[in-house]
Parts: structure tokens; C-alpha cells; sequence
């Protein structure tokens, strides 16, 4: 039964637009279920009725004509009530209303269920037969079932669409997606498809290996060009982290392990050059998508677009000559780097991608391009191609077909953040200090590519959190000792002037190791940071002494612990971090007066910290706030799980009284507090902090110039009557709103919102 779920989910999901989606979902259901009929009815909320969008069994021409007006006949009830009905004869029910048209008159038993997405009925999905019979309980929750998985799959598609059509009164379409990069964009829209997918390749025998072979070598390296002329032109633009994302692309093409397989799939099966350019990738694909970091599942996505990349060069398809405008906004079911390749920046105004998340790579150079982009948006990619479209980066809302009204409206709030961002970069290389005089530091959150940020060194006093396990997350075995040195030793070096902060490996949850596989029913809780490497001792202790070794030249280390729930858990870390160092001293023949041990912190991230810090005062010598995990674990919602994400409030009143608890836990026993999580760089967030009396703030290197110039702008003293404010406030949007008036009263509402 799984299975055959499954396929009419997947069938539903890769239709090419809404109609071809609901005809695949009666076709198949009807099939599946041995039933004489199956419809599906879709909500208008304009009009008030459920539209019959799709049948196989009542007359054809009744479909996209009959409609049923809410309350009406038994489909309205389900529709009422959001309750399933199975009903063994229908004509004996009082509710029945007889529709000449659909000529269903054959039919006698009914069963039917809502299709119910984030509480709203999107439609009623019917069976029907001509024998009068109840159906049975396995039917019912099959059909249930059935329309539960629907729900998700057209809850984000086309469906929404088609919802948000019937509710708008005008021309313009305002479409919800997730914000991915902040700014607002104006622009026509450009709308891209893959020239060749992957899975549109069959599977075929060629009778003329050398020549495949020759063939697949010769696009290979017009793909490289291509890439390399990319890099090219974007050179100057970007940050050298940034500019190696191209390095991966250039490291596919040139992945001896991938090209070779290629090869052999050529040679050993006598596959065409693009038939094995399909089986190779698609299992490179495959072993990406099912690892559960979305570091390493995005890669999936790089992998799909070389082999397109390489397959539309290899059928040699002339690319359509749809002419550029010359304001464009980039719009595809997924926005790939090799779209991106081939529009000029210049042009490039915005990106809105249907599917992919906040870390592709896209998206991330997006960022760094100071690009706007929204992600998670549904949109009709056969109708709005050239027409005009708004978004909003901020907001995550896609506006298509704005009358000129709006359109003016926008291109006012384009130019005063363009006006504002002016601003933020005269002030990036300043200290941060508040309007009334409170001095904060401001530090570096890093991880993969820590070495690069050599142009902003001076804009921070050290590292707040070295994310070490990211790079172990690209290896393919544990580093060894000297490896690990190497990389730290590099780190340290680099920002040898100033306080490192290294968090010891954090792995588990959602960052595995496909070398180390775990597999728990609930990874958030399981065997996750500090309570695997001291499960580990061997592998702790590897780290502890690669760390202090790459130390010894500059001295700036200081050690962080994950994940710490208990204080036994910091006596044992600090026995093991103690027993490393003390053979690093025997070594090297140091004393603890020549080398001494570096400061020891801990993550405050499980809510169990929040009462400890008295007992932690006692043995660490500071500690940092992971508020995504604290969020996480205090609101018990999954950071990664978008069915929750909006109960992954930030500004939850929760939220705030534990990190009031901290701060004031924290100066009570003169520890030393600082916050590493994403609160930390969001404007609201800071403010938030910066009112409770934080003086140290961790981030990414992207939200650094926003965050100073709002610290320098602002008085800590008015900060602290916002926090006492939103300390009794009822939720996290009154608490958000306390700050959003507070930043617009001081002309600074550019920060959250679009305009200046
Ligand atoms: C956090 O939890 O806030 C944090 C900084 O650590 P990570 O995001 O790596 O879990
Ligand atoms: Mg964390």
C-alpha cells in the first residue's frame, strides 16, 4: 500500500503544471483502487465554491464547468466539516444533490475526504462506485492517507497558486515564499528550464565507443570553459570564499572518480555518452540526497546541474533566443550556478527559486552579490515569463503582475536602500560602540573556508565560534592528528593577533559523518556534541591535542564544548583537555608558566545550562550562547523541519527571559558571556541582546557591517526600556514589534524592512 502511495504522490508531484497533476491523481487513484470513479474538487475561496478540476469516471465535459457552491451537496459537507464520508448508497442521503451534467447518476456508494494543508481545505478528493456497498476501513484510510500526502505536495505547488488567484480582487499576485536574501527587486521576470533533464535521458546502447568517448571527453571540456569563463567575469565581485564555490563546480568536471565511472559505464556497458552521464550522476545524486546535512544534500544539486550542463552540450540544443532584458529577475523551478552563468550580472536584479533551500549555492552567492532572493515561492512559470515581478527579500513575498501603482511605490523603497547601504559600508571598519558610550565586541563566526576573510580582519576582536566539524564533514575518514594540526595551525595563524574560539567537534544531529554513520530515532536528542566525544575519548583527545599543538606559536586558543547538558560532563572534557596538554608540555618541554592551558568555555544551547551557571561559573572561564539550539530546544521545534519553522520563533517570550536569566546569571558570578548563534547577527535580535546588557556578539562576516552600524547609531539606555517592555509582552510578533517601532522612531526601519 506504501508503495502505491508513493507512486501516485510521485506522479502527482512531477507533473508539468496543476492540470496534468490532478489528471495523473484521478487517473492513478481510480486505478489503484479498483473504484469506477475518482474526482477531485478544489476549493475557491473568491467564489465560494469547490470547482470539479478533475474526474475519471463523470462525464468529461462536466470538468472545469460544474462547481458546487460552499454548504452544497455532500461534497460542500466534507468541505463544511473537513471530515471524511463514506457512504454506502448516496441518493439516501438528505444532503445529496442531484448535478444532471456530471452524470454520476451510475454510482451509488461515495466515499470522500478533505485535503486539509496548514488547516485550510484545498479541495475534496472523491471515490465512487456503482455497487452499493460501504467501503471498507483499509479503502477509507488508504483515500485518508492518500489526501494527507497530496496536501504537502500541493500545499507548495501550483495549487497555492491557483488558491491565491481566486482570493486576489486585482491584477496583482502577492505570493508567500521564505526569504533568502535580503533587498528588494524589480525586474521582468526570466524564466529559465533546464534544456535537458535528466531524467527526460534514455537509457541507450551506442555502437561506437571510441567516438562516445571522444564525444563525452570534448564536452567535458567545453564545460569547463564555460565554468571557468564564469569565474571570470565575477572575479572581481566576490569574496574569495564565494569564488571557490566555483571551485567545486570545476572540481566536478575535473573528479576523476565521476568522469572515470562516466567512462566505464561507456566502455562496460556500451552506453551513449549521455546515458551514462545519466546512470553516474544519478547515483552521485542519489548518495547526496540521503544524507541529512544540508551542506552535503545540496550538493546533490551541483552534481544535476554539471551532468545538465554537460547533456545539453552533448545534444548540442541551440538555446532559445528569448531576448535578456535588461533588468532581470532569474526565475526556475531550482536556480543552478550554470543558469546563473549565463546571465549577465549586470542585468541580474533578483532570484526566486521554487525549489532549494537558504543554502545553495545560489543562494549563497546571491548574498554575496548582494542579490535579493526568495526560495519556497509557487509560481506559474508558463505565464509570467517577460511579465513584470517585485520581490521582496525581506519579506519572502513574490509580487507578480504589479500595476504601475506598486511598481513606483517599490522603485521609492529601491532607492533609499540603496541609500542605506551606502551608509553601512562608510561605517564597516569602525569599532562598535553604542550611541551612550558601551563598548561591544564584535566576533567572527567560522567554519568551512575560515581562512578567507582575510580583507575583513579588521572589523572584528577575534573568533567567537570555529565550527570545527564542518571540515571533517568533507573528508572521507577522521583526519589524523597531524592533519588536524595542519588545518588548525592555519586558523590560528591566520588571525594570530586575536582570541580564537574553537568549539571541539559537534557531530550528530543533523551534521554526520558518512565515515561514522549513526542512526537514532531522535538524532536532536540522541548522541550529538560533547556526548559522543566523551563516549570517544580517543577521538576527543586527537582534537584537544591538534588544537594545542597548532596553538603553541601564537597562544590564542581557547576551547569551546557543545552540546554540554551536565557539569560532569565539563569535569570530564576538562580532565581529557588537562591530560593533552600536559603531553604537549612533556613534549615540547614547556611548563604551564610558558605555555599555559587555554581558556575553556561551554555552548549554553541545552536549557539545562540556563540553572547551572552558578556551578559552571566555577570551572569554565566563559561561556557562549547557541541560540539556534537553544531555540530549538527550549520552543521544541526542529531547526531544520519548514512544516514547523513558524514556531521557530526567535523573539519568543521564552527565548527572552532565558537570555535574560543568562545575562544576569552570567554578571552575578562574573562570568564571561558572549552569543554565537544566528540571533546575533539579525537586527532585531541584537538589540534585543544589546538591551539586556551583552557586550559580545558572535557572527558571519555578512551581517557584520549592519549590525555595527545599528550598535553605533543606537543608546543602550532606550534599548533597556524596549527589553523591559517586551519582557511582559504576551508573544514573540508584540515583542518584534516593540523593536520595529523603536528602530522606526530613530529613522532606522531600512534594517527590517524594505525602503530606508
Ligand atoms: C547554535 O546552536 O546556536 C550554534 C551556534 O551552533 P550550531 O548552529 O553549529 O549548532
Ligand atoms: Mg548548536
Amino acid at each position: 500500500m506504501l508503495s502505491q502511495l508513493r507512486h501516485i504522490v510521485e506522479q502527482v508531484g512531477e507533473a508539468k503544471n496543476l492540470t496534468a497533476a490532478m489528471e495523473a491523481l484521478v487517473r492513478q487513484t481510480q486505478l489503484t483502487m479498483a473504484v469506477d470513479c475518482c474526482s477531485i474538487y478544489i476549493t475557491d475561496n473568491k467564489n465560494e465554491q469547490l470547482n470539479l478540476m478533475a474526474s475519471k469516471g463523470l462525464a468529461s465535459h462536466a470538468v472545469g464547468r460544474t462547481y458546487l457552491k460552499f454548504g452544497e451537496g455532500i461534497v460542500g459537507l466534507i468541505h463544511e466539516k473537513g471530515e471524511p464520508l463514506n457512504l454506502a448508497n448516496i441518493r439516501e442521503h438528505p444532503r445529496n444533490q442531484h448535478l444532471p451534467d456530471v452524470q454520476e447518476d451510475r454510482f451509488n456508494s461515495f466515499l470522500g475526504t478533505p485535503i486539509i494543508h496548514k488547516r485550510q481545505v484545498l479541495g475534496v478528493l472523491v471515490v465512487q462506485q456503482k455497487t452499493p456497498r460501504l467501503f471498507s476501513e483499509l479503502e477509507e484510510s488508504f483515500l485518508i492517507t492518500l489526501a494527507m500526502h497530496l496536501a504537502s505536495v500541493l500545499g507548495n505547488s501550483e495549487l497555492r497558486l491557483a488558491l491565491a488567484q481566486s482570493m486576489q480582487p486585482s491584477g496583482a499576485i502577492h505570493l508567500q515564499g521564505s526569504p533568502a536574501s535580503s533587498g528588494i527587486a524589480i525586474g521582468k521576470a526570466y524564466v529559465v528550464r533546464p534544456a535537458f533533464t535528466l531524467a527526460e535521458v534514455r537509457i541507450e546502447k551506442s555502437h561506437s565507443i571510441s567516438k562516445e568517448i571522444l564525444l563525452f571527453d570534448m564536452i567535458v571540456k567545453k564545460c569547463s570553459d564555460e565554468f571557468s569563463d564564469l569565474a571570470l567575469t565575477l572575479k572581481d565581485q566576490l569574496s574569495k570564499d564565494v569564488f571557490a564555490l566555483f571551485d567545486i563546480y570545476s572540481h566536478v568536471l575535473k573528479d576523476k572518480l565521476f568522469l572515470n565511472a562516466i567512462r566505464a559505464q561507456i566502455n562496460e556497458h556500451q552506453l551513449s555518452a549521455s546515458s551514462a552521464i545519466k546512470v553516474v550522476a544519478e547515483s552521485y545524486i542519489k548518495q547526496f540526497e540521503a544524507m541529512s546535512d544540508n551542506y552535503l544534500s545540496e550538493r546533490a544539486s551541483d552534481i544535476r546541474d554539471v551532468a545538465q550542463r554537460l547533456l545539453y552540450h552533448l545534444t548540442q540544443q541551440v538555446e532559445e533566443e528569448i531576448p535578456l532584458p535588461d533588468k532581470l529577475i532569474l526565475v526556475a523551478s531550482e536556480v543552478t550556478l550554470s543558469m546563473l552563468a549565463s546571465i549577465p550580472t549586470d542585468k541580474l536584479q533578483g532570484i526566486v527559486s521554487i525549489k532549494g533551500g537558504a543554502s545553495s549555492h545560489v543562494i549563497i552567492l546571491a548574498r554575496a552579490l548582494g542579490i535579493p532572493a526568495v526560495v519556497g515561492s509557487p509560481l506559474p512559470l508558463d505565464s509570467m515569463n517577460q511579465k513584470d515581478v517585485i520581490i521582496d527579500g525581506y519579506s519572502g513575498c513574490t509580487i507578480l503582475f504589479p500595476d504601475h501603482v506598486l511598481l513606483s511605490h517599490y522603485q521609492l523603497l529601491l532607492d533609499e536602500e540603496n541609500e542605506l547601504k551606502k551608509l553601512i559600508e562608510q561605517g564597516e571598519c569602525k569599532s562598535a560602540t553604542t550611541f551612550d558610550g558601551h563598548k561591544i565586541s564584535i566576533l567572527l563566526n567560522t567554519g568551512l573556508n575560515a581562512n578567507q576573510h582575510a580583507t575583513i580582519v579588521g572589523h572584528f576582536e577575534g573568533i567567537g565560534l570555529y565550527r570545527s566539524e564542518l571540515p571533517f564533514m568533507l573528508t572521507t575518514s577522521f583526519p589524523t592528528e597531524q592533519e588536524q594540526t595542519h588545518s588548525y595551525q592555519g586558523l590560528l595563524s591566520q588571525y594570530a593577533q586575536m582570541p580564537v574560539t574553537m568549539r571541539t567537534l559537534d557531530i550528530g544531529g543533523d551534521k554526520p559523518l558518512s565515515y561514522f554513520p549513526i542512526v537514532e530515532e531522535n538524532p536532536f536528542l540522541g548522541w550529538r556534541g560533547i556526548r559522543l566525544t566523551l563516549d570517544h575519548p580517543e577521538i576527543f583527545l586527537v582534537q584537544i591535542r591538534a588544537m594545542l599543538r597548532a596553538s603553541l606559536a601564537h597562544q590564542n586558543l581557547r576551547i569551546m564544548l557543545p552540546m554540554i547538558s551536565a557539569i560532569e560532563e565539563v569535569i570530564e572534557a576538562k580532565r581529557l583537555i588537562v591530560k593533552a596538554w600536559r603531553e604537549i608540555l612533556d613534549e615540547f618541554k614547556l611548563t604551564s608558566d610558558t605555555f599555559p592551558l587555554p581558556d575553556i568555555g561551554v555552548m549554553v544551547e541545552v536549557p539545562a545550562c540556563i540553572f547551572i551557571i552558578p556551578q559552571l561559573a566555577e570551572i569554565v572561564d566563559f561561556v557562549s550562547i547557541g541560540s539556534n539550539d537553544l531555540i530549538q530546544y527550549l520552543l521544541a521545534v526542529d531547526r531544520n523541519n519548514s512544516r514547523v519553522a513558524a514556531l521557530f520563533d526567535s523573539y519568543h517570550p521564552a527565548v527572552l527571559h532565558a537570555l535574560k536569566l543568562i545575562i544576569d546569571s552570567c554578571h552575578r558570578y562574573h562570568l564571561e558571556v558572549s552569543l554565537c548563534g544566528e540571533l546575533a547577527g539579525d537586527p532585531i535580535g541584537a538589540l534585543i541582546l544589546l538591551g539586556m546588557g551583552y557586550n559580545r556578539l558572535s557572527m558571519n562576516a555578512t551581517n557584520m557591517g549592519k549590525i555595527k552600524y545599528l550598535i553605533n547609531a543606537l543608546s543602550r539606555k532606550e534599548l533597556a526600556q524596549c527589553v523591559e517592555q517586551a519582557l511582559v509582552a504576551q508573544n514573540g510578533a508584540m515583542i518584534r514589534a516593540i523593536f520595529v517601532d523603536h528602530l522606526e522612531t530613530k529613522g532606522l526601519g531600512g534594517f527590517i524592512r524594505a525602503g530606508k
